[in-house]
């Protein structure tokens, strides 16, 4: 077996702490993040440095204070400041106002900025420069998510020869979807300079190589041979594509779940919601979870099923999310309207059917509910992959609940021996699934439960961490003069007349100029009849 020699280099949007200003100093907010979590496993093998930004704009306190958050940890923390006007043309424009709406099927919400272009380049810069002024050629830099699906390139450019990885978290959408993305080939010959690519499902994967059939030209993609793992070429440039479906830390889940006071938790929610049916759902309050389409399939159940009212009772656990973009407080108005209705309809001295808090929970509240449940109604529109649907199987301790689970969920395929799958826009079917559970045998609930236990316990963070590790140990390191070899002979972009030529310098050298700056990259995509 291969292994890095090196260090490695996580490289996120955020930090897994976040820098926010505080009475009239700044101070150190521990960020709620799965990633963390989900590297833990990585970091005990593989110590290093993690680059991303700390959440405010520059400041002289920022690096003291990260230097301090870093001991005790297997990595240093490094920022990468941005301004404010960076934050919201490349964070809250790019990724999260033409990206994520557009990866998740969702077109009509997406706002083809030309400026959020601009600077999601110039930001994606940025962080490559973070990286080479720090990586070694020995170490492997792992680039995670939307946000920096240019870092490899950038990286390339500047001649660092370490081994390249990319994890996308959320699905990768079909030739359909993506090509309504106006910068679409940058995008795909952007990707195609990591060495190593992970998606969350083989749907995802096989997105991205169709991505690649329809857009560019003289694509081989090519067994690797090993299951859901397949070599991609472009001319000289090779990347290996891989599925690397990520999960939880099941036993972490699993024993806290037991802890007496979580048991005390699990009576008292029991005893206040008087032994009802308990229908829970949690999520971020995204337009992806399928929310408004949930609660109306409990109207549903509730107008077809009279017998199951008093008897259920739906918890909706909604965490504030994006606040600051309109799509999601118009969301939030849908649903609380939804809510307010249900119940303003069904409600009766002494029950309520919905329960719906907007806020995060603690880690010790959010495990009880998770083992209180009876079902977990998990019904996303689409989802890269859903953590939720993870966590409460682990939680279930009692072996007893039932997940409802959405198709169109990345933990749909890996959980459909043992879960529901619905297709959540079709609220009459979500409805008769909920009232399924509620009359399914005890035996049946267990059976079920017990199935699904055992593939998120088999397939834990760890093994992912493992696993997408191991694929890139197995990378041979990439060539001195990779960069420049690459320019000979990669295939220009598709666009007609549109033709990649090489700039800025090369070879163990410095930092090319950002994108968008005289004399760049940006500059370098020239019209095939003037170079
Ligand atoms: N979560 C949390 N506090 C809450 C509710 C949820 O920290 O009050 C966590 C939950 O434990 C899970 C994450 O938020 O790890 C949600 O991850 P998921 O993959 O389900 O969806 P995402 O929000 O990443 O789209």
């Amino acid at each position: 077996m291969n292994s890095i020699k090196g260090g490695l280099i996580n490289v996120s949007n955020r930090l897994p702490v976040q820098i926010r200003k505080h009475a009239g100093g700044v101070r150190l907010f521990r960020s709620s993040g799965g990633l963390a979590t989900a590297l833990n496993a990585a970091w005990q093998e593989q110590p290093g440095i993690w680059i991303g930004w700390p959440g405010m704009a520059q400041d002289p306190q920022i690096q003291p204070l990260l230097r301090k958050a870093s001991r005790g940890r297997p990595y240093t923390l490094q920022a990468v400041s941005l301004t404010d006007d960076e934050v919201a043309k490349f964070y809250a424009g790019f990724a999260n106002e033409i990206i994520w709406p557009l990866f998740h099927d969702m077109p009509t919400r997406c706002n083809f900025d030309p400026a959020y272009w601009e600077v999601y380049q110039r930001v994606n810069h940025k962080f490559a420069q973070a990286v080479q002024e720090t990586a070694k050629a020995e170490d492997f830099v792992w680039i995670h998510d939307y946000h920096l699906m240019l870092v490899a390139e950038n990286l390339r450019q500047a001649g660092c020869r370490s081994r390249l990885g990319f994890f996308l978290h959320i699905p990768f959408p079909a030739p359909d979807m993506f090509e309504k993305l106006p910068w679409r080939e940058a995008i795909l010959e952007a990707l195609l300079r990591f060495d190593l690519l992970g998606f969350q499902t083989d749907r995802d994967r096989g997105n991205f190589e169709d991505c690649l059939r329809k857009l560019l030209p003289d694509i081989v993609v090519e067994d690797a041979g090993v299951p859901g793992q397949h070599v991609v070429r472009h001319g000289a440039l090779r990347s290996l594509a891989g599925t690397f479906p990520i999960s939880i830390d099941f036993d972490e889940f699993a024993n806290h779940a037991l802890r007496p006071e979580i048991g005390e938790s699990v009576k008292s929610i029991r005893k206040d919601l008087n032994d009802r049916f308990l229908l829970l759902g949690v999520d971020r309050m995204d337009y992806t979870k399928g929310i408004p389409e949930r609660l109306k399939a409990l109207r549903i159940v509730l107008e077809r099923f009279p017998e199951l009212r008093r008897r259920i009772t739906l918890v909706q656990v909604v965490v504030p999310s994006r606040e600051e973009i309109p799509n999601y407080k118009e969301l939030r108005h849908e649903v609380e309207l939804l809510v307010s209705q249900i119940n303003g309809e069904f409600t009766q001295p002494g029950w309520v059917p919905i329960h719906y808090m907007h806020r995060s929970l603690s880690r010790e509240d959010l495990i009880a509910y998770y083992r209180a449940a009876d079902v977990a109604l998990i019904t996303p529109l689409k989802d890269g992959m859903n953590l939720v649907a993870k966590e409460f199987c682990a939680a279930q301790v009692d072996e007893r609940g039932v997940l409802i689970l959405s198709e169109f969920a990345g933990a749909g395929p890996e959980l459909r021996h043992g879960a529901t799958l619905v297709n959540p826009n079709d609220t009459p079917a979500v409805a008769t699934a909920i009232r399924e559970a509620c009359i399914m045998p005890l035996e049946e609930k267990q059976r079920r439960i017990r199935v699904l236990r055992e593939i998120v316990r088999g397939h834990n963070v760890q093994r992912w961490a493992r696993s997408f590790m191991q694929a890139a140990a197995d990378i041979p390191q990439p060539p001195a003069d990779q960069e420049t070899k690459v320019e000979e002979s990669t295939p220009s972009r598709t666009t007609p007349g549109v033709a990649l030529v090489a700039s800025g310098p090369r070879r163990g050298m410095s930092f090319p100029p950002a994108y968008g700056e005289p004399g760049t990259r940006a500059l370098t995509w020239l019209a095939r009849g003037g170079d």
